[in-house]
């Protein structure tokens, strides 16, 4: 049991084919109590009752800073304490630079990178008196190539601006004993992009991939519970693709 007695909490968890939700299931079977937080409408009791009657549900607006507050709040009043904090939740549009609206601009980079910050700030505080913690952060092989396979200019901003967030917070609380790293993955089957890449750009886009073929939930899950364990204990702002081999550099 690599997390046996850690508390986990993890934004965007609630969706059950998503990244967020794969990582609680495993979490959860190395021993973690977890919670997921997420926006109402996307039901996150009802994801975490999934997981066994131990695991927690609580509803968060990432990019809403009273929101994050309350969230940490109510799991730090019920469960004591936070371990590791994923922070998960993200929107992409596929859209052109000359597209981007500033509603559009505003809507994906608050999701990854405001919520990002904003889930931090609200858990740090606890993770510092505990003078432990890891943070985890989804980023994206988008923020490497400059363009994933969907999300337009504006989210490989948010994605990168994730990366340079991050390991300035690696910098700043390695001292409290709190690791900061980020996954970057590449093109995994979740709700996300279901659907909407046709059949004959999947042959090309897998002719990039060596290991060829779409990345599943749980090979990047795998990756955020190592990060998240005490395997990765010297670890701080790294960077780890889980991508297949679409981007090695
Ligand atoms: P998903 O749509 O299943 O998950 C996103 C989750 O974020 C959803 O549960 C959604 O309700 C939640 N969310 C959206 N806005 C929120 C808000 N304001 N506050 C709290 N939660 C909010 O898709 P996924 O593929 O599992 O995405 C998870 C993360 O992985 C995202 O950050 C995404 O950008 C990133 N990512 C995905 C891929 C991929 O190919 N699937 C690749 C690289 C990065």
């Amino acid at each position: 049991m690599l997390l046996k007695n850690k508390v986990a909490l993890i934004t965007g968890g609630a969706g059950l084919n998503g990244l967020g939700f794969a990582t609680a299931k495993m979490m959860a079977e190395q021993g973690a109590t977890v919670v997921i937080a997420d926006l109402e409408r996307a039901k996150p009791a009802e994801a975490a009752a999934l997981l066994g009657a131990q695991h927690l549900g609580v509803v968060a607006d990432v990019v809403d800073k009273a929101s994050c507050e309350r969230a940490v709040a109510e799991v730090l009043a019920k469960l004591g304490r936070i371990d590791i904090l994923f922070n998960n939740a993200g929107i992409t549009q596929p859209r052109k630079t000359l597209d981007i609206t500033g509603a559009d601009y505003d809507a994906v980079l608050d999701v990854s990178l405001r919520g990002m910050l904003y889930m931090s700030q609200a858990v740090i505080p606890a993770m510092r008196e505990q003078k432990s913690g890891s943070i985890i952060n989804t980023s994206s092989v988008s923020a490497q190539r400059g363009g994933g396979i969907l999300g337009g200019p504006h989210y490989s901003a948010a994605k990168a601006g994730m990366l340079g967030l991050g390991r300035a917070m690696a910098r700043e609380f390695g001292i409290d004993g709190i690791r900061v790293n980020a996954v970057t993955p590449g093109l995994i089957a979740t709700d996300i992009n279901k659907g909407l890449i046709p059949e004959d750009r999947m042959k090309g886009i897998l002719e990039q991939i060596p290991l060829n073929r779409i990345g599943e939930p749980k090979d990047v899950a795998g990756c955020v519970v190592f990060l998240a364990s005490d395997l990765a204990k010297y670890l701080t702002g790294v960077t780890l693709d889980v991508n297949g081999g679409m981007l090695i550099h």
